[in-house]
């Protein structure tokens, strides 16, 4: 007889967590496919990124409550691609490739189907399978960061908005110092559906700075 699999102690402190977390209830209600939904809801009420018309990009999208917001929000007008290793069930109005965001075949797909068109909004949710090694795990992590920044820097409008998830920890500075050379404004978010406990925040960059915006300084620390 097959034997039902152990529960461990952090197994079972995480399913207590999920099943009493308000926001997993809340996006069973509102039909959001994740809590991560709250997430991005929470930060587009303080900085209005999502409007109808406009060309989105969702990196690591899966299972897809992020598509679901923007394309709420978008009312149906406008365009949604959207990566993930894992596949993002079909929803109207977004694109989706089940596929790895560091490999070409993405980078191809995405170009493909944006032509010369440019984005309005980047979207990197991104987060590499915990091996359990916190070093490996953060570097990793920024890979992913990086990549999705260039990508940023290579497609938005010069008026375009980049919201990524990082980990504060190593690499932190040295990647909003990137941020900060790429875009004129970058702030720190923490919504209250980021749980206490992580150390994930959510870094936006706004409008990407061209050869007349003054150099980066100490005053950009912390926008
Ligand atoms: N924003 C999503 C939502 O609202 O449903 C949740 C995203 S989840 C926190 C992080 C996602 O990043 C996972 O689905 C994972 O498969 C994806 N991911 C990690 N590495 C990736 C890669 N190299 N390419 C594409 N997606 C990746």
């Amino acid at each position: 007889m097959a034997q039902k699999p152990k529960r461990t102690k952090s197994g079972r402190a995480w399913m207590h967590e999920h099943v009493t977390d308000p926001y997993v209830k809340k996006a069973q209600t509102d039909g959001y496919r994740s809590r991560a939904a709250y997430k991005l809801l929470e930060i587009d009420a303080r900085d209005r990124l999502l409007k109808p018309g406009m060309t989105v990009v969702d990196l690591g999208a899966a299972p897809g409550s992020w598509c679901q917001v923007a394309a709420r929000k978008m009312k149906g007008q406008g365009r949604m691609l959207a990566i993930d290793l894992l596949p993002v069930a079909a929803m109207p109005g977004v694109e989706s490739l089940e596929g790895d965001f560091t490999e070409p075949a993405a980078l191809n797909w995405l170009t493909e189907r944006l032509q010369s068109g440019r984005v309005d909004l980047v979207l990197s949710d991104m987060a590499p399978n915990m091996s359990g090694v916190g070093l490996r795990d953060q570097a990793r992590h920024y890979e992913l960061c990086d990549l999705a920044l260039d990508f940023a820097v290579q497609w938005l409008k010069p008026d375009g908005d980049f919201l990524v998830k990082v980990f504060q920890g190593v690499g932190f500075e040295v990647f909003r110092r990137s941020m900060q050379a790429a875009f004129v404004q970058v702030a720190i978010r923490k919504p209250d559906a980021s749980r206490d406990r992580s150390a994930e925040v959510y870094l936006l960059g706004r409008r990407l700075r061209n050869a007349d915006d003054p150099a980066v300084t100490s005053a950009d620390e912390g926008v």
